[in-house]
């Protein structure tokens, strides 16, 4: 399935609830949500059928998988492999999502959105342990160093962003060092310090059926 290129404010509105995927607009009165409360298409102001439990648990599937920008195929391959792993499935799913390069990048406050962060992945702009990565999936591991490429320190977006580095809040299994323009992997993030309105359960309980 191909990647989903139409308005990302539409996303939101389907889910009914902000997935912050627009970077600084979605903290303005801009924001699709706020001005629409409702879903977007000809039913969007109708009242509906009550959503079944299927429909609830597929909702919180979109969900997740809109706000970190993966694709149908590579989130079920993330589901397999969470199954795979020691612990809770939920807890394990959500942890490779959050381990990957495109959304540490993020939260480390180096890009205003995952897709954005993304994109610089793509472009060559970030190091991992001083080896250019451009694989936006890519799973860091604990110790790990991401670092602005040296070059790409000198790009009109990326000096913006590193003007205002340190500003947002960097969740505590990452350590950001503004003057080296470096983030380390403290430790793996646990789902406590994953704090986004997903009810893994749900996810589990859709593949599980
Ligand atoms: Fe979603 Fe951001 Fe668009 Fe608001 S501005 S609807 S939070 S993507």
């Amino acid at each position: 399935m191909a990647r989903y290129t139409g308005p990302v404010c539409r996303l939101c509105r389907r889910e009914g609830m902000k997935l912050f995927l627009k970077g600084d607009r979605c903290y303005t009165g801009k924001c699709a949500i706020d001005r629409r409360q409702y879903a977007p298409g000809m039913h969007g102001q109708s009242r509906g059928r009550k959503p079944t439990e299927y429909g609830i648990q597929l909702r919180e599937k979109q969900k997740a998988r809109r706000i970190y920008g993966v694709m149908e195929g590579q989130f079920h391959g993330y589901f397999n492999e969470a199954t795979r792993q020691k612990g809770t499935t939920g807890d394990n799913l959500m942890q490779l999502l959050e381990r990957r390069l495109d959304n540490v990048i993020y939260r480390l406050g180096f890009a205003a959105s995952r897709a954005e962060a993304r994109q610089f992945v793509r472009h060559g702009h970030f190091t991992v342990n001083g080896k250019r990565v451009n694989i936006p999936s890519y799973l860091v591991r604990v110790d790990e160093i991401v670092a602005v490429k040296e070059a790409s320190k000198s790009l009109p977006r990326l000096k913006q962003i590193i003007e205002g580095l340190g500003t947002h809040p960097v969740p505590s299994w990452l350590s950001l060092d503004t003057n080296a323009l470096t983030g380390t992997v403290v430790n793996l993030p646990s789902r406590e310090d994953i704090q986004l309105p997903i009810q893994d359960r749900l996810i589990v309980e859709k593949y599980s059926r």
